[in-house]
Parts: C-alpha cells; structure tokens; sequence
C-alpha cells in the first residue's frame, strides 16, 4: 500500500465481508482492502452454520432487498461456482401443505414467487409431490425447481483466496474493540492492542454488528441483534431414503423462519432443522452455553421484552423442541410420518443474527446503515448467503460515496 493509496477495513471474515471484499476489490483496483476477522478462519459463525440452501427467492415481499437482492444474487452464484469449480446441485424442492387450512397460504407464496420473476414455479398435487417424495404426506405442494444445495463455507474461501490473489490482507484473530473517527477516516483497535487505519469502515459483523455499529456512532434508533439459535437433527444413513432432496412446510407468516425442514446436504446426509430458539449467548450453539451479560443485554432490550410478551407460545414451544427430541419429531412427522424417534441423530447448529426495533419488530429486510466514512450491514439474515455477490456488489457501491467523499 503507498502513501496515496485509500485503505477500506472491513470486520467480519463472512460471506457477506468477503462478497464485498470481492465486489470491491474488483470494481476500484486502486483502493486497498483488509479484512479484520477475530476467528483464526472465514466462515466461522453464521456462513459455516447454515442450511446450504440456495434459495430461489420465492418467500420474500416482492421489491424488498432480500427479493431483488436474492434474484440477482441466485444468478452471480451459480455463475461464480461455474467459473472457479464449486460443486452445487440445483435439485428443487417441494413446499407441502400437509394440512387443509395450509392450501390459502400456498397461493400467497407461489404469487410472491411469480412477482419475484421465477419462472418454472407450479402448484403440483398430492400425488406429484409424492412421485418426488414418496414418504411425504402432503394434501397440496409448491415445485420450486430452482433451489439448490452448496457449502457455502467454500464459496467463502474462495471469495478469500480471490481477494488475497489481488494483494488484499485478511487479518485474522483480529477482534475488533474499539474505533475511533480521526480526520483522516478511522482507527481500529484490537482486544490485544493492535492498530490499523483506514478511511472508510464496512461492518459486516453479523452477530456483533450493532456493538461495531455503535463504536462508529451509528444510531441504531435502538436496535439490537437477538440470537436465535437453529438446532438440527440428522437421518441415519439407514434413513436417508425417506428424502430424496429438499422438502419444506408451510411456514408461519408471522415470522421470519421458514419451519423446520428436510435438507439434503452437498457433502452427503440428511438434516432436519434448524429450529428458532432464542440462544443465551450471541455465540451460543449449545443450549448449555450462557452469556451473562449478553443475556441481560437481550433481557433489558425493549423490543424484545415486547415480541416475548406477544410471541411467548412460539418462544416456549421452540425453547420445548431444544429440550425434547420428541418434540422436535412430532414437527419432523407433520411431513413424513414414518419418521421415528430412533432415525435421528442430534446434529449441529447456527446462531441467526436478527435485528430487532425497539417496538418488538424483527427487521424483515437487509438493512446497511451509513454516516461519514463508515458502511454498517445492521442486517443480514437468510437469504444473505444467496445473496452474498449482490448485497457485497450493494455494499460496495454504498463504500464508494464514502470513499469518493475523502
Ligand atoms: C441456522 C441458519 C441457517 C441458514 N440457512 C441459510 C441458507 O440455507 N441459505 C442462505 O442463503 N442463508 C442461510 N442462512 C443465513 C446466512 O447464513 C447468513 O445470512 C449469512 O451467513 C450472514 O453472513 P455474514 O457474513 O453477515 O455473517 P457471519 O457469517 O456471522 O460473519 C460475521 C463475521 O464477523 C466476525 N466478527 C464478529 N464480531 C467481530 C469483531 N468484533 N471483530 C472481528 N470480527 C468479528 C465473526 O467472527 C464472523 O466471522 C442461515 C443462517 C443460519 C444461522
């Protein structure tokens, strides 16, 4: 880097971080780019703990960023996998209603799909979705052929490999404590006192991006990341038959979670998951794992004091389905009854970073806050793997004004 040269620090080492890092990288050559990351690799938290799902967009609010973001976003993926070797499969899957009163919200959700530009989407029938799975008991189905499956910690060490091969820095073990506004852009201080400068800051700190947002002085206007944790169970191999590729319920409008579902995963095996249970730490993705001060961070949060007094009975059923395994396949049988107690094994789990308002609102869409010299992602929950080389490509341009006005 010379003296003239303008530095961009981005925290987090996720796919979103790297996705910008890349986006950035290649559209101003002349700037210099490092990544602050406090793990000792990428992908350490939400990108290396998810469904591997590529989503087609067909949930979101037609014309929302996750809508438009996850279109075009769907499309520079698959592209991007074809040009530097990542396997994928695009596999479809099949939304099933498995109840009678499920049939009206099926309509909702194949409109949205429509307005959001998919093509090949279509109702099939009871009988159709059992061609695809035969062990589902379903009453009506949704084709969404365009979903796929990925490891999405690959994409992200090859946005990585990339970004280095342009002589960008990735630091990791570098976990961010402190930043301080100077005249000339930003001071970044590590937990164990290390400096760097820079003149533009992007946040793309996931599950700590409000903390690294307020060290900017951003005003969140009072909102805060809740962690919700996705628990899985995986089908013994014995098992894995009763699956053939991706099977989804009818997910509950009034929140942001799609159900707990069937995946089958690019590396091989089954998973059933993720529930939605608030977890006591940011980084808790054992039940048993308790942040104090985190949890009381959660606890005094106005707005999550207002969504637990008017969600507490989802709250209590998912915190029910992370204790008792037969709750958990009591859910898993609504799709496939012939799912018994002993196919399943306890698998892994994610922590869901999600922003909530001070009214008791989680932020539906992707939210990227801005002031002076500093870029927050405050918000970026599924479909933001999708999505990465989209919302990386939004992110950049927003960090170019910054970096224009230096
Ligand atoms: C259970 C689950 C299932 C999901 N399924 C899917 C799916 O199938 N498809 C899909 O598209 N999306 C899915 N998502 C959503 C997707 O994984 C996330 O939207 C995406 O990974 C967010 O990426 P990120 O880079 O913003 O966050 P992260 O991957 O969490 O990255 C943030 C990084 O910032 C670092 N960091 C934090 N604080 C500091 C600090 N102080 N200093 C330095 N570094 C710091 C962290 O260590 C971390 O590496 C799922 C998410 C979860 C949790």
């Amino acid at each position: 880097m010379n003296d003239m040269q303008q530095h961009v620090l981005i925290v987090g080492g996720g796919i979103v971080g790297l996705a910008t890092a890349w986006r950035l990288s290649e559209a101003h050559p002349e700037v210099s780019i490092t990544v602050l990351e406090k793990e000792a690799e990428v992908a350490a938290h939400q990108t290396g703990h998810n469904s591997g799902v590529i989503h087609s967009g067909i949930y979101y609010q037609p014309g929302s960023l996750r809508a438009t973001n996850c279109r075009e976003g769907y499309l520079a993926l698959i592209d991007f996998c074809n040009e530097h070797g990542i396997e994928y499969d695009l596999c479809g899957k099949v939304i099933v209603a498995t109840r009678e009163w499920e049939r009206p919200q099926l309509d909702k959700i194949i409109d949205h799909g429509r307005q959001n530009g998919l093509v090949g989407i279509r109702r099939i029938s009871a009988d159709e979705v059992r061609e695809r799975e035969p062990h589902v008991a379903a009453v009506d189905g949704i084709l969404v052929p365009q979903t796929g499956i990925i490891d999405y910690a690959e994409v992200t060490r090859t946005y990585a490999r990339l970004v280095r091969a342009k002589g960008h820095r990735l630091r990791f073990g570098f976990e961010v404590s402190g930043v301080e506004e100077t005249k000339s852009g930003w001071v970044i201080r590590s937990a164990a006192g290390d400096e760097i400068n820079g003149q533009v800051l992007i946040n793309c700190a996931g599950l700590y991006s409000d903390r690294i947002a307020t060290m900017t002085g951003q005003d969140l206007k009072g909102i805060q990341i809740l962690p919700f944790r996705g628990e899985y169970y995986e089908l013994r191999r014995e098992k894995e038959y009763l699956v053939n590729n991706l099977i989804y319920p009818v997910p509950n409008p009034a929140f942001p979670f799609l159900g707990v579902h069937y995946t089958r995963m690019i590396h091989g095996g089954i998973e059933a998951g993720p529930s939605a249970v608030l977890a006591f730490a940011r980084e808790g993705y054992d039940r048993s794992q308790v942040n104090w001060s985190e949890l009381w961070e959660t606890i005094r949060h106005p707005g999550f004091r207002k969504l637990a007094s008017r969600q507490w009975k989802f709250g209590l059923n998912e915190l029910r389905r992370s204790y008792s395994k037969r709750a958990f396949v009591t859910a898993l049988q609504h799709l496939i009854p012939e799912v018994g107690m002993d196919d399943l094994m306890r698998g892994g789990a994610g922590v869901r970073a999600m922003a909530c308002d001070p009214r008791g609102n989680l932020v539906d869409d992707f939210l990227i806050l801005e002031k002076p010299g500093a870029v927050n992602v405050v918000n970026a929950p599924s479909p933001a793997a999708t999505a990465s080389l989209a919302i990386g490509k939004t992110i950049a341009e927003v960090a170019e004004k910054h970096l224009e006005a230096v």
